[in-house]
């Protein structure tokens, strides 16, 4: 029971409330077919945001887990975490995602880099694995590149990776190793040298999450050449296909797609990648859930469209702070966001119609949705006030849940040929 299936969504869950609605969207697809195991994941970021703890989100789980009579496995995961922040987690996770990517373009020791060069220089070359679609190439430039750019991170990785291990005794664990928080995108050829170097550093990675080309802005569409995402996405696949023939790693090795919400631009390369590979893919899609959040209570009208609306404008007086720790994953331009004035004139059918990612509708707003995104601290001040209208407006809330994550998430990356 304790294994993640082929698919894995991050669903995490801000406020803890939308546990069961999320479950009910995976087991719609299970109904079909397609196994997906829910991971929920929060950050050491979002939970210092929110001011709740990990045994909150584990507590929040369990719940949802038992109310939904879901009876597959599911996991809690300490979102981004590292050295300094991972204790607090270690007791109420059994998923950990290893955040390295301030240790990007560190220098390991010169020792440990000359004796990287010398181990995977072998390597370099058209890798032709048995059961590659494509032989992958990989040069010494490459691998010049992945130790001066990765070799640190990595090390870093076993060193939190033994911290968890250590005090986690024989509790099973996921560990995922994530580097997307950062500027620059990593090739699959320096993705193959990178899987090497956390072997050789034996951590036991089951997802890794790279930085892939273009942008993932949160909540919002891809930007970026779709083409060329869909031709690298498959060459990504292959490169850790490859890394699991060639090495000592977990046979069900995956990718990790963070910020992977709402990227409907890049689904049908991402299924179609998947579906001729048959590898697996784990997606976090956790901040979407909180923007159903906001909608339903627009949905509402009442007072629930008022406290959207305190929220947005709320938001909008604090741009600069609200937007300052997600820097790396969000791109606002001020000037396209609407006043406060207009905001506080806006009916229910204009907020949602404004928020709701439909590039049909005229007046859907990017940077207004990624804004609101954000602005989830907000409404964790307004506490009672806030959590009482979630209440209240429960049902309309948990459909909309429902209906984003199966429609627009889970159906085009998983379902849509098969069914
Ligand atoms: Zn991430």
């Amino acid at each position: 029971m304790f294994n993640l299936s082929k698919y894995s969504l991050g669903i995490g869950d801000r406020f803890g409330r939308q546990g069961e609605a999320q479950l009910a969207a995976l087991q719609e697809a299970r109904a079909l077919g397609v196994e997906i195991t829910p991971v929920w994941n929060k950050s050491f970021r979002e939970h210092r945001i929110i001011g709740s703890t990990p045994t909150d989100s584990r507590r929040a789980a369990d719940a949802a887990v038992a109310a939904a009579g879901w009876q597959e496995a599911y996991f809690v995961d300490a979102d981004h975490i590292g050295l300094q922040t991972v204790d607090g987690f270690l007791d109420a996770c059994d998923y950990f995602t290893l955040d390295v990517a301030a240790m990007i373009g560190q220098a390991a020791a010169a020792a440990d880099q000359q004796r990287a060069w010398q181990e995977f220089r072998r390597f370099c070359g058209s890798l032709a694995v048995p059961g590659l679609l494509s032989p992958l190439p990989v040069t010494e430039a490459d691998l010049h590149s992945a130790i001066a750019g990765y070799l640190a991170a990595v090390q870093e990785a076993g060193r939190i990776y033994r911290r968890i291990a250590q005090q986690r005794a024989d509790r099973p664990t996921v560990i995922e190793v994530s580097m997307d928080e950062t500027a620059r995108p990593q090739s699959p050829a320096e993705l193959f040298f990178i899987l090497a170097m956390l072997d050789r550093e034996r951590v036991p990675v089951q997802t890794i999450a790279p930085r892939f080309s273009g942008a993932f802005h949160k909540g919002v569409d891809y930007i970026g050449d779709v083409d060329l995402f869909g031709r690298e996405f498959a060459q990504h696949l292959a490169a850790v296909q490859a890394a699991i023939k060639t090495f000592d790693l977990k046979a069900d090795l995956k990718l990790s797609l963070h910020s992977g919400s709402d990227k409907f631009a890049i689904y049908g390369c991402i299924r179609t990648a998947l579906q001729e590979s048959g590898a697996g893919l784990h997606v976090k899609t956790a901040g979407t859930t909180w923007l159903e959040e906001i909608i339903g209570l627009a949905q509402a009208g009442g007072e629930g469209l008022d406290l959207a609306k305190e929220i947005a404008c709320r938001a909008l007086l604090r741009q600069t702070e609200l937007c300052a720790p997600y820097s790396e994953v969000i791109e606002i331009d001020p000037r396209q966001l609407p006043t406060a004035r207009e905001v506080r004139q806006w009916d229910s059918e204009a907020f949602v119609a404004h928020t709701r990612h439909r590039q049909q509708e005229p007046r859907y707003n990017p940077m207004f949705r990624q804004l609101l995104h954000v602005a989830y601290g907000v409404a964790a001040e307004m506490g009672e006030t806030f959590y009482r209208a979630l209440d209240d407006h429960r049902a309309t809330i948990a459909a909309g849940v429902r209906k984003n994550l199966f429609e627009n998430h889970v159906r085009p990356l998983f379902l849509r040929a098969n069914v």
